[in-house]
């Protein structure tokens, strides 16, 4: 239920490069609250600068959230409306926020969204991949064997894969792509979009991984990966056909990475519908040893 007489949340966007990119919207709301809760408040000082908007700032990032929130809904319910900020695109998608707008909505307070940039959205656009269906898995874990367990679990994934990575892992996380996925794979890699060195790179995972070897200003800047999805038969083949669609395989793969191989059966026996517990050791074995 919305508490009458209180304030709202705005979720406002903000550009990921070209300030052009801040709507009409964006920049009333940000006007019009009187309050801005920023993940950086002299980033988004520069931003307010560039626009003529003085309303005072909060700083609310990863840090400080859960702490800070109570007391921003307190505001709230009192009628004060708050604009949520973070550093560049949509709050809350790989940034601060989500903890902020949970809490509002448990307490009742209206969050209305104030859309524009999203890099993950923007570099979807132009992949030239299926944008039918898609799944965004934000930042890839950063150690390698965590990331490799993280890839292969993503094998069988028929939609289209959206990643953000950092511009020092990018030549590595290509190259553990075209392993874990097949090097013919087709992706995009989106650089620097909506800024001055935007470049946009397509190609098979095994071509883009060289490419960026050799390339000293393909890993600059920052960076969303594209992948498309694996083929409709590439549960029965490249997983080698666990029988349910690589779904098997692919919670298999992560707790083996995490608890001994027993309890990683088991608990897939559990976790995949139609699984039985000999079924799913047979099948950690293979995994194990490589088949
Ligand atoms: N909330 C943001 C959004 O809506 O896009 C994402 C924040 S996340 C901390 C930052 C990551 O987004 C970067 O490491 C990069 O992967 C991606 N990113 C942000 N701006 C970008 C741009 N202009 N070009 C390419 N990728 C970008």
């Amino acid at each position: 239920m919305i508490k009458a007489g209180a304030g709202r949340l705005y979720v406002v966007a903000t550009p990921i490069g070209n300030l052009g990119d801040l709507s009409a919207r964006g920049r009333e709301t940000l006007q019009a609250c009187a309050l801005i809760a920023a993940e950086d408040t002299r980033h988004t000082g520069t931003l307010l600068q560039a626009f003529g908007v003085k309303t005072p700032m909060v700083s609310l990032h990863d840090h400080n959230e859960a702490q800070r929130a109570p007391e921003l809904i307190e505001r709230m319910h009192a009628g004060v409306s708050i604009a949520l900020v973070s550093d560049a695109g949509t709050p809350a998608i790989s940034d601060p926020g989500y903890e902020l707008v949970r809490a509002a909505a448990a307490a009742g307070i209206e969050v209305v969204a104030v859309p524009g940039a999203c890099a993950a959205i923007a570099a979807l656009s132009i992949a030239a991949l299926p944008t039918d269906r898609f799944c965004f898995e934000g930042f890839l874990p950063a150690r390698g064997s965590a990331r490799r367990a993280r890839l292969t679990a993503l094998a069988s994934e028929p939609r289209t894969l959206v990643f953000y990575e950092s511009p020092h892992r990018v030549i590595e996380t290509l190259e553990d792509c075209a392993a874990a996925f097949g090097a013919a794979r087709a992706a995009t890699v989106a650089r620097e979009l909506t800024k001055l060195h935007e470049t946009t790179y397509r190609g098979a995972l095994g071509e883009l991984a060289t490419r960026a070897a050799g390339d000293a200003n393909f890993p600059r800047g920052e960076i969303v990966l594209v992948v498309g999805g694996a083929p409709a038969t590439a549960g029965a083949t490249e997983a080698g056909g666990d029988g349910h669609g690589g779904e098997l395989d692919r919670v298999l793969t992560v707790l083996l990475a995490e608890v001994p191989l027993k309890q990683a059966a088991g608990l897939a026996a559990r976790l995949v519908s139609g699984v039985r517990d000999n079924e799913a050791y047979k099948r950690a074995l293979q995994l194990k040893d490589g088949r």
